[in-house]
């Protein structure tokens, strides 16, 4: 028997849902939950209260603590290869980095010289690499950001080298880049585009692109169009499935883009990432709450 939660429109999501398995309420009370990361050292989830303007952080033992307030609209959250927490600050226009001093340190703010619009989400390589998109949501959004002028003249993906300071527009084809996520083997790129949010007939779908290399993708096209609502953010299995937020469920698709089912949660889902020990939980972030479901896959992120 499968968890009233789950629909299951392919068998191979079979193999993936663990028979059972039920969706919990972990923490709930924030204004807009998004950009969930795992740290595994001490089993804690953190997340941002991107509308409340500040960042969250659960555990088993500790349950809910504030960890920054205000957090100047931090939207998506990942931790580098050396484990520390990096960050796209909405409202900084920025990707930030908290250091080991509990600081946080602006990493990056421009592109030839103009300010970034407001970086939304970021995924680190295995290169040490930072990939974010900029879409303006920071800017025209009241609740997201501090507001300002747009600088750039698109909203881009790109590609940033923490080492040497190195920034460059690897997509620029997209109308609202939002999640982004590579697949197990680092050589596709995909980046979810949430234009449909508040600009009628916008695309709400995800695509992806062939790496060629660290400056140039190819062969963008679109991989999955989902409805209802937006994939504002997803990620991907040891498989290459890809797990992405939408409307009424975290949805489920197989690396040949069949959609294979949905898991169902109560509020709309925002972001998502894999974690436990076995990486074989998916913290979800939705609505005012944190939810996790056990799964029988694991995710490729750090
Ligand atoms: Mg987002």
């Amino acid at each position: 028997m499968m968890a009233e939660a789950i629909e299951i429109y392919d068998d191979r999501l079979l193999a993936i849902v663990r028979p059972g398995a039920s969706l919990q309420e972990l923490a709930n009370g924030a204004v807009h939950s998004e950009g969930p990361v795992y740290f595994h050292e001490d089993d804690r989830v953190v997340w941002s209260d991107a509308h409340g303007n500040r960042l969250l952080r659960w555990s088993p033992s500790d349950n809910v603590s504030v960890l920054r307030d205000p957090s100047d609209y931090q939207s998506g959250n990942y931790r580098d290869l050396e484990g520390r927490l990096v960050a796209c600050s909405s409202g900084l226009r920025a990707i930030i980095r908290r250091e080991d001093n509990d600081e946080w340190k602006i990493l990056v703010d421009r592109y030839q010289g103009k300010r970034l619009n407001s970086p939304n989400d970021l995924v680190v390589k295995s290169d040490n690499t930072i990939w974010f998109t900029d879409p303006p949501y920071g800017i025209t959004e009241p609740n997201q950001g501090y507001g300002g002028e747009q600088e750039q003249p698109g909203s881009y993906v790109y590609r940033f080298d923490p080492a040497t300071g190195e920034i460059y527009p690897v997509v620029t084809d997209m109308v609202r880049p939002n999640g982004l996520a590579f697949s197990p083997d680092e050589s596709l790129l995909y980046v979810s585009d949430t234009a449909g949010f508040n600009i009628p007939g916008g695309p709400h779908h995800i695509r992806v692109y062939e790496i060629v290399s660290d400056r140039h993708v190819k062969n963008g096209r679109v991989f999955c169009v989902i409805d209802p609502g937006q994939p504002d953010g997803f990620r991907v299995d040891e498989h290459g499935n890809i797990f992405t937020s939408s409307q009424d469920s975290v949805q489920v698709y197989a690396p040949d883009g069949t959609q294979l089912g949905k898991i169902l949660i109560p509020q709309t889902s925002t972001n998502l990432t894999f974690g436990g020990k076995e990486r074989d939980r998916l913290f979800i972030t939705a609505g005012h709450s944190l939810y996790a479901i056990d799964l029988n896959t694991r995710g490729v992120q750090l």
